[in-house]
């Protein structure tokens, strides 16, 4: 009896080790391990005395025999949802059930509904809805429209300086406006009128009126003229040249006259627009009468020249006038070709 036991333990560990040493040889070698004839064959074998102590104990080989489960079509258990997984399951022969989740579905978005139209500058709001549950919402925004700018109205004009000012309204809503600023149009200037006429060495000066308002005035700067001497009392306040001229007021003290030369007589003979600061209009009758030294007359702003003012005054080889000269004595004209009857 005792004997008997013992062998009983010694063929139960074979055993052990034999079905472990199956196990880890893998399942594909055994296939069909789960009705194991081999194995299945030597069960009756067992409460005998065995001739290999391996093959031995029938009823606990067949309990840790290894089995691989062939499982049937999965079978959905829970639906899944929109955003919550699902569980389904799969059962072998055997009796064993394999369970797993499934994925959740995902919405179903329809193609969403404006529910904030959007404003010149406020977003909107576009809503979607899930086809498969319209509980299920989302919202996505929607760009401000931006507002629309009629042609706008000038709400100040602009002046020769000041900028003016256009305003613009949205044609959405008549309440958005925003101005923009008008360039200044600038001034008109006329074509100037002389103040102070340049000197030899003094600058003149010009004004200039704008034409859009006479309140808008310049002055610039006429540049220095070496051909023109200020002559006050026979001299040139400016740089001091001498007039050689007799200059004679005439009655009504508006004006000079010039009567001939002041003393030495001269070849040139520049008679200035200006005297005493008042203008020079006229030469005398006879001023240069037979004078022989002139080669060079230049007339300023002398209206008349009287008669024989230059009457045969041989040496005359250029006479220059300036525009203005209105009324020219007997043999006056004379001097035009620089020459003078006899
Ligand atoms: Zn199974
Ligand atoms: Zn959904
Ligand atoms: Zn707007
Ligand atoms: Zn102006
Ligand atoms: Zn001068």
């Amino acid at each position: 009896m005792k004997k008997k036991i013992l062998c009983s333990i010694l063929a139960a560990m074979t055993a052990a080790t034999l079905v472990f040493g199956l196990s880890a040889c893998g399942e594909e070698e055994i296939p069909d391990s789960g009705s194991a004839p081999g194995i299945s064959e030597q069960t009756p074998s067992g409460g005998q005395k065995p001739q290999k102590p391996e093959n031995q104990d029938p009823p606990k080989e067949e309990q840790e025999e290894p089995h691989t489960h062939i499982f049937g079509e999965w079978k959905t258990i829970k639906e899944p949802t929109c955003e919550g997984k699902g569980e389904r399951e799969r059962v072998c022969a055997c009796g064993e059930t394999e369970k797993e989740e499934t994925d959740p579905l995902d919405h179903d978005w329809d193609d969403g509904t404006v529910t904030k139209e959007p404003t010149c500058d406020e977003k909107g709001v576009k809503t979607f809805t899930c086809k498969r549950d319209s509980s299920h919402k989302k919202t996505e925004e929607i760009e401000e429209a931006g507002h629309e700018w009629g042609d706008g109205t000038i709400t100040k004009m602009p002046t020769c300086e000041e900028k003016g000012i256009i305003t613009y309204t949205c044609k959405r809503n008549s309440s958005h406006t925003k101005s923009e600023e008008i360039a200044a149009e600038g001034h008109e200037w006329d074509e100037g009128t002389i103040v102070t006429q340049p000197t030899c060495s003094k600058t003149g000066s010009k004004s200039y009126t704008c034409k859009k308002d006479n309140t808008h005035t310049k002055t610039e700067e006429i540049p220095v003229d070496p051909s023109v001497h200020a002559y006050f009392d026979g001299t040139c306040r400016d740089c001091g040249k001498k007039l050689g001229l007799d200059m004679v007021l005439s009655q009504d003290e508006n004006y000079y006259i010039v009567k001939g030369f002041a003393g030495e007589e001269m070849s040139e003979v520049d008679i200035p627009s200006e005297y005493n600061g008042k203008p020079v209009k006229e030469i005398a009758e006879k001023a240069f009468y037979l004078n022989k030294t002139i080669t060079n007359i230049k007339i300023g702003s002398v209206k008349t020249i009287g008669a024989s003012a230059f009457h045969n005054c041989t040496s005359v080889e250029s006479v220059i006038f300036s525009e203005g000269v209105t009324t020219i004595g007997k043999s006056g004209t004379q001097i035009r070709s620089g020459f003078e009857e006899h």
